[in-house]
């Protein structure tokens, strides 16, 4: 079986099972083996409710005795209080707003395995502990053990997740990684099938503190593994784009003080703008322009700058010195909401001055599309907005010379390397507004330049609070008072649709109980994901405009949505989102003199202790740096595939070890007169590329 066979290729796998596994991000049959364990039971360590004082951490594997589920409100499960006795005494566990399927699991005889910190006075008591329903050791067969636990996929207990995995290692466990014997030695790595079965199957307990660190020499062979291919991937591009020269250098070159002695497109387009560049703008366009005059390379330029920082503007102003000289310049963007709002102002800027804009996204019809692709292949739109669409298959360009790609951690390194491996290079500009800490940037986008705006254009002050969900109403106050004062407000929520009253909110419930409650005569629009894209341009303009004030959203606002009048914010749910996407999202506000405010509702006590840093500070830097802290920078850098987990491990002090030896590997390898030819690394060059 191949790797990455589709998980109903495993035996007893069907759709169902397979599209539970697709939420957590696994598809394919080697994701279940790259996913890492969340942590690890040794059921040596399993505590005795007699021993426990209050304040303890519990590990107890106990049967429930009983079961009180208190009175529903609205239609949430109420909550529910469990007994779990071991056989020495009993304890009390707590779910206070415990999820339906919670609920509905708990019942009295079952067997379950409880961990967490008991309550710090008396009685003992657990809240919120993590749960394993029937777990392994209660059978008594895997007793002595070290058992994985994962992240399930809502409604799936671990003993099946852990079936799968076991399943997917019979199918493709023992197979070859992706790189022969003799590099594999020359990296210093394990074979592949045994970091996986250390790290699946751990043998002694005395692996679990590097195991549960993230930094077991298992995860140092996957991280590894994972940095070389990369290594290779940018090393690779980079030697062949040397050979390949820039294809802006084919273009006519800019003549002093542009055509017929007026002033250059830049100038023109600058001038129309409402406002005058900030420094750091003016200093970063330097920096690209220096890019452009070089011949022979083309430019590989990262902008990074916090949300609100106005790289927009900056992309379009680069572009100038291409259209000047008859060049094609690309924007790609990862959402079309946000490709929308780059056509906007590219018509806006560019059109006055003659030059076409055209549109590829995927939701365009047949017809539309066939006349955009005409107008990009004959050259009648100088530059060319769009999402993915603008790189599949059959978009010719007549010149393209500049490719702008916004947001671009979204489309993790892999899809750039993939994106931009077509044909002669274009000059590239990405944007990005995770502020990713320096060291690491280098390290991971070490074949871009990279300039920082880091200072945005004046505006009033951004607040954040957290309050717990259930003081909601405080923030509907906040709204319509901003509304009613001509402004503009977000509501956030974490899904689109869902029962109404359930702790996870939904938009289109929401936005009901809202209309019809705490925001009744308000104008009120709703947005997400599921919408077809004429109705969300719809509904944004009119959110832009003002004839909608509130607007309740997924997070299809998260990059880029820019409504100046937008003043306050409400996410619920916050504990569902990472802090580097709140910061994200709180962005959309306060984008103006008069500042805005951001409320974010959790349900989840715990969590307010993680969200502080985001009332504490507006800094992207500073909450990048403790989301880092907190959680690795997988996310951070978009290589949150479910294929590529290693980099959730890049905490490992050994990290620029690690680097510097897939660096020098990956360098003499590609350096090698047999590297694209040698068929045993054909695995390897298929990564690279992919
Ligand atoms: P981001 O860096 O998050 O992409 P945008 O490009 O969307 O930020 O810019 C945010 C807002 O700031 C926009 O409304 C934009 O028009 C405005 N803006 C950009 N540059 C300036 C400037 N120099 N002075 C005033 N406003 C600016
Ligand atoms: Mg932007």
């Amino acid at each position: 079986m191949a790797r990455n066979a589709p998980l109903t290729s495993l035996p007893r796998v069907g759709p169902r099972t397979a599209e539970k596994l697709a939420t957590v991000g696994v598809s394919e049959v080697e994701h279940l083996l790259t996913r890492l364990p969340r942590g690890y039971e040794d059921r040596s360590q399993i505590t005795l409710v007699a021993d426990l004082v209050p304040g303890d951490v519990a590990v107890v594997l106990g049967r429930i005795v009983a079961v009180r589920q208190g009175r529903r409100r609205g239609r949430r499960p109420g909550m529910l209080e469990a007994r779990v006795d071991d056989g020495s005494a009993a304890l009390t566990v707590l779910f206070f707003q415990p999820p339906p399927y919670v609920a509905k699991a708990w019942t009295k005889g079952r067997h379950v395995l409880v961990m967490g910190r008991t309550e710090a006075k008396p009685p003992l008591r657990l809240t919120h502990p993590e749960v394993e329903l029937d777990p392994a050791g209660a059978a008594g067969n895997h007793a002595g053990s070290i058992v994985p636990f994962y992240g399930t996929p809502e409604g799936m207990g671990q003993r099946a997740y852990r079936s799968l995995v076991h399943a997917a290692f019979e199918a493709v466990g023992s197979e070859q990684g992706l790189l022969p014997d003799d590099l594999r030695r020359e990296l210093g790595l394990p074979r592949r099938a045994d970091a996986l079965r250390s790290i699946h199957h751990p043998a002694t307990a005395s692996d679990l503190p590097s195991l549960r660190a993230g930094t077991h020499p298992a995860h140092e062979a996957l991280l590894l593994e994972d940095l070389f291919v990369l290594q290779v991937a940018l090393r690779w591009r980079r030697h062949r784009l040397a050979s390949q020269g820039s294809l802006a250098d084919q273009l006519p070159r800019a003549r002093m003080g542009g055509p017929r002695g007026r002033a250059t497109v830049r100038a023109r387009a600058e001038t129309a703008l409402p406002f005058t560049l900030t420094e750091a703008q003016q200093r970063v366009l330097g920096e690209v322009d220096s890019d452009l005059v070089v011949r022979g390379r083309p430019m590989q330029r990262l902008v990074q700058g916090d949300v609100g920082a106005g790289k927009t503007v900056v992309g379009l102003l680069a572009a100038a010195p291409m259209l000047e000289r008859g060049g094609q310049v690309a924007v790609l963007a990862p959402t079309e909401v946000l490709a929308r709002q780059w056509q906007v102002q590219a018509k806006a800027l560019y059109e006055p001055l003659g030059f076409g804009v055209a549109w590829l996204a995927g939701g365009q019809g047949a017809a539309d599309r066939r006349a955009e692709l005409e107008r990009v292949a004959r050259g009648g739109a100088a530059l060319v907005v769009g999402t993915h669409a603008l790189f599949s298959e059959g978009v010719r360009f007549h010149r393209l010379s500049m490719a702008i790609v916004d947001e671009q951690q979204r489309f993790g390194v892999y899809q750039r390397a993939r994106l931009l491996a077509k044909g002669p290079q274009p000059h590239l500009l990405a944007l990005s507004a995770t502020p990713i800490p320096r060291s690491l940037a280098r390290t991971l986008f070490g074949d871009l330049d990279l300039s920082l705006l880091d200072e945005g254009p004046p505006r009033g002050p951004r607040t954040t609070e957290i309050l717990p969900s259930a003081r909601r109403r405080h923030a509907w106050e906040r709204v319509r008072a901003a509304v009613e004062a001509g402004g503009r407000a977000f509501v956030v929520c974490p899904r689109i649709e869902g029962p109404a009253g359930d702790v996870l909110r939904s938009a289109l419930a929401t936005a009901e109980e809202l209309a019809n409650g705490a925001l009744a005569g308000l104008p009120l629009g709703v947005l997400h994901g599921g919408m077809d894209s004429a109705s969300k341009a719809a509904v944004l303009g009119a959110f832009r405009a003002g004839h909608i004030g509130v607007l309740v959203s997924t997070t299809v606002i998260e990059v880029g949505v820019d409504v100046p009048e937008a003043s306050v914010m409400v996410v619920e749910n916050a504990e569902r989102f990472g802090l580097g996407q709140l910061h994200q999202l709180r962005g959309r506000v306060g984008r103006n003199a008069d500042g805005g405010h951001c409320v974010l509702l959790t349900p989840a006590p715990d969590d307010a202790d993680r969200l502080a840093i985001l009332a504490e500070t507006d800094d992207g830097f500073a909450v990048a740096e403790e989301d880092l802290r907190r959680r690795g920078p997988g996310d951070l850098v978009g290589a949150r595939q479910a294929g590529r987990p290693a980099f959730r491990l890049a905490m490992t002090p050994r990290f620029s070890e690690l680097l510097g030896v897939a660096r020098r590997v990956a360098e003499a390898l590609v350096q090698r007169g047999d590297f694209t030819t040698d068929a045993r690394l054909g695995r390897l060059r298929e990564a690279a590329t992919d």
